[in-house]
C-alpha cells in the first residue's frame, strides 16, 4: 500500500479494531513507515505506545446505536464492545452477509415497520447447535432497537465528555506520569499572527511543509527533478535550509537582527529556532518579536513559492519591508502601537518597548 492510497479511515479502523465508516484493514504494523509523513508516522506507531494506546485504543470508545447504518453487523463491538463475529463464529460462518451494517440485519427489513427482530442470513437448515446458538444471539439482541432518525455515534469514554479532544488525552497522559507535557506547542499557538501562520510554523516543526527533499523522500517529486534550493541553488531544499540555514533566508534573519539592534546565532533546526526566538527576547519587546518570527518563515516560504509557481522574484529588501509592515499592522490591531509610531517601528523598534 502506498501512502497516497492510506486513508484516514483505514488507519482509524486499524487503529480501533473496527470499521466506523471505513474499510477494514487490521493491521498496519506491516506497514513501511519510512515513506509516511511524521505526523502519519506517528499515528501509525500510536500502536506501539502502551500509555497512549491505553488512552485512545479499542477500549476506550463506547459505540452508540442508531440507524445501524455505519456499523457493520459482524465486526465492529457495538454491542456491549462485544464483536459477535468472536462471540458467535459458527453463526458468522453461515451468515450470507459479513462485511455489511447493522441495518442490513433488521427484521423485518422494511422500514415502515416496526423492528421485531433480527434476521442473521444464515439459510433455511441450521444444526440443533447453530439453532441454539441464534437463539442465544436474538435473545442478547433483543434490548438493542435501531432507530432510523438518529445517526450511529461512537463516543470516546476516557475524557470528560463523549467528544475526544487533543487537549483532553494530553492531560491524561500528563496526569498518568506517562509523559512530560509538551513544551514546543505554546512555541507555536500562544503568538498573535493569524492562524494560517501558526499552522505553518507548527508543520515547519513537525517536519511536514512540502518543500523540495520531504517530497523527494515521499516519492512525490520525479526523480528527474532538482531538489537543490531555488535561492542558493547550491544545497538540498530541505526545511531547515530554506527557513534558517541558506545564506539567502539568513540575510533576511540578519536584515531583522540589525533592525533590532541584536545579535543572533543561527541554531541547528527550526524547533531549536523556535524555541531562541519565543524565549530569546525580554517580556516587554516579546510581544512584537514573537510575531516577526512566524512572519518571516512564511514571508520566505511564499516568496519561494512565487518563483516556482508564478517565476516571480521578490527582492530580499522588499521582504523585510514586508514582514515589518505586516507585523506593525497586526500590532497596530491589538493596539500594542498606533499609526502614528509607524517611523519608529520602521527605524528603531526598541524604542516602542
Ligand atoms: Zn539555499
Amino acid at each position: 500500500m502506498t501512502p497516497q492510497s492510506f486513508h484516514i479511515n483505514n488507519l482509524v479502523s486499524s487503529l480501533f479494531g473496527s470499521s466506523f465508516r471505513g474499510k477494514i484493514m487490521n493491521n498496519v504494523s506491516s506497514l513501511s513507515t519510512s515513506l509516511l509523513s511524521p505526523i502519519w508516522k506517528d499515528l501509525v506507531n500510536l500502536q506501539k505506545n502502551e500509555s497512549a494506546f491505553g488512552i485512545v485504543g479499542p477500549n476506550n470508545w463506547k459505540w452508540k446505536l442508531g440507524s445501524g447504518k455505519s456499523i457493520l453487523f459482524w465486526l465492529d463491538p457495538w454491542a456491549d464492545g462485544r464483536v459477535l463475529k468472536d462471540e458467535f463464529p459458527s453463526l458468522f460462518f453461515l451468515s450470507s452477509i459479513k462485511n455489511q451494517t447493522v441495518h442490513c440485519f433488521r427484521f423485518p427489513s422494511n422500514i415502515g415497520l416496526p423492528q421485531v427482530g433480527w434476521d442473521f442470513h444464515l439459510g433455511q437448515h441450521l444444526s440443533i447447535y447453530n439453532a441454539f446458538k441464534a437463539q442465544q444471539l436474538a435473545s442478547f439482541l433483543a434490548r438493542f432497537c435501531l432507530n432510523d432518525a438518529v445517526e450511529d455515534k461512537i463516543s470516546w469514554a476516557t475524557g470528560l465528555n463523549d467528544s475526544y479532544t487533543v487537549a483532553d488525552a494530553i492531560r491524561i497522559l500528563v496526569q498518568s506520569g506517562n509523559v512530560s507535557p509538551p513544551v514546543w506547542p505554546k512555541v507555536v499557538w500562544a503568538n498573535n499572527v493569524p492562524s494560517k501562520i501558526m499552522i505553518f510554523h507548527w508543520l515547519a516543526i513537525k517536519k511536514s511543509i512540502p518543500v523540495k527533499d520531504v517530497l523527494s523522500r515521499r516519492q512525490i517529486l520525479p526523480s528527474n527533478q532538482s531538489t537543490l534550493c531555488v535561492w542558493c541553488r547550491l544545497e538540498t531544499e530541505t526545511i531547515d535550509h530554506l527557513l534558517i540555514h541558506c545564506k539567502w533566508s539568513s540575510s533576511i534573519w540578519s536584515d531583522l537582527f540589525r533592525w533590532w539592534n541584536i545579535r543572533w546565532v543561527i541554531p541547528g533546526s527550526i524547533l531549536d529556532f523556535s524555541f531562541d526566538w519565543y524565549y530569546g527576547m525580554g517580556i516587554k519587546a516579546s510581544k512584537f518579536w514573537k510575531m516577526i518570527g512566524p512572519a518571516t518563515i512564511w514571508a520566505i516560504w511564499t516568496a519561494r513559492n512565487d518563483i516556482i509557481f508564478n517565476g516571480k522574484f521578490t527582492c530580499r529588501s522588499s521582504i523585510v519591508r514586508n514582514i515589518k509592515l505586516k507585523v506593525f499592522l497586526w500590532a497596530s490591531n491589538l493596539k500594542l502601537v498606533h499609526g502614528k509610531q509607524a517611523y519608529v517601528w520602521e527605524q528603531n523598534p526598541s524604542f516602542l518597548v
